[in-house]
């Protein structure tokens, strides 16, 4: 397989891959993905985010995971925070709250309101990811206006820094279309203007194909997006999964790889299935110049291991360890 192609637009030099994860719902479930997170920090990746439920109904759980990620290994935690149906005081206090536990990197999102609300309803005072992406940078200028550093030399003396900015604000991006979207020139001018509230990383829906993503991107540059665009990818080894991420997502997948999935009757091959098609896909997006990928684990490490042995992906910071051993 071809090296992982930086995309010319990526600033941080680990972006190579990253993976997702949702908080537990149970102490077993929390038990297990400890043991999940220290497997994905081994193969170092540039970052992992953890889901947060529409409303803040996960918000206490998402900080729990991300706690763990920071203070046991030295990934760095990436906090999913939506805005629909907050009031302003409320999103600026979600955001005090996670900067205040040491959380640097953000996917800000809209999120989607409870099933079945009066579609007119107002979704609050913040009513697309783009100003939450604002709100972010805003907080954090507030409660860091400038930053101070030592002056070599001098033990007293201090150096007034330009003020500190999230590591990352990322933004959710749909490559097949968001459900609600008119077109996907809608989509491509709301990447947009997400990028000039102040995002430096997007990352995308699932899709199923890699012309889906690759004509994307090719629109989002012609239109002027220059973030890294991170295909999002999951492995999906159940026929039943499938299903109901296609409910979910509105992102139809392959018939063929629906229909194999599902008349394959052994687990283990039709987690082959999944994983295979999933390689397959991250390998054709990664040829096509992809910058990294994200990687949906559904909470669970073996099958996007599986799938970034297979690729044989070593990440950039992987990378210069071993440079560094070498010398
Ligand atoms: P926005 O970009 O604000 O867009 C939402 C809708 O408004 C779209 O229909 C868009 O067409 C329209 N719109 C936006 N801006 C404008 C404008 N200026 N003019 C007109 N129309 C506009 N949900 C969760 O609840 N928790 C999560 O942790 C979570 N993680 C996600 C991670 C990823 C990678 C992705 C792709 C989605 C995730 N979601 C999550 C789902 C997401 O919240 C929903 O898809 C939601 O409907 C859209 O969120 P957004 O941030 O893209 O919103």
């Amino acid at each position: 397989m071809a090296p992982i192609a930086p995309d010319p637009a990526a600033t941080p030099e680990r972006t190579a891959l990253s993976f997702e994860l949702f908080p537990p719902r149970t102490d077993a479930a929390a038990i297990a993905l400890g043991r999940t997170i220290d497997r994905l920090a081994d193969v170092d990746p540039a970052f992992i985010s953890v889901t947060f439920g529409a409303g803040g109904t996960s918000r206490d759980r998402s900080l729990t995971v991300l706690r763990y990620i920071l203070e046991n290994t030295d990934i760095e935690p990436m906090a999913h925070l939506t805005c629909v149906g907050s009031s302003h005081a409320e999103a600026n206090e979600l955001v005090r709250r996670f900067l205040d536990a040491g959380i640097r990197s953000f996917l800000a999102l809209r999120g989607d309101p409870p099933a079945g609300s009066d579609p007119d309803a107002p979704l609050g005072d913040l009513a697309t990811a783009a100003e939450l992406v604002q709100l972010i940078h805003r907080v954090q200028q507030e409660r860091e206006p400038f930053r101070q550093v030592a002056v070599a030399g001098n033990p007293v003396a201090r150096r007034i820094r330009e003020r500190g900015r999230p590591t990352r604000v990322a933004v959710a991006t749909f490559p097949t279309g968001h459900p609600r979207s008119k077109d996907l020139a809608q989509d491509v001018d709301i990447l947009l203007a997400k990028e000039v509230a102040g995002a430096n990383l997007a990352i995308t829906q699932l899709f199923w194909r890699a012309d889906d993503y690759l004509g994307f991107v090719d629109r989002a540059r012609a239109a002027g997006v220059t973030m890294p665009i991170l295909p999002g990818i999951m492995p999906t080894t159940t026929s039943a999964r499938l299903a109901r991420l296609a409910e979910l997502t509105e992102v139809e997948p392959p018939a063929e790889f629906a229909i194999a999935l599902e008349i394959e009757p052994d687990a283990a091959a039709q987690a082959e299935l999944g994983i295979s098609f999933a390689t397959g896909l991250a390998a054709e997006v990664l040829d096509g110049g992809a910058p990294g990928l994200h990687l949906y684990t559904y909470n669970r490490h073996e099958a996007v291991l599986d799938v970034v042995g297979r690729l044989g992906i070593a990440t950039p910071h992987q990378l210069a360890n071993e440079r560094n051993t070498e010398r």
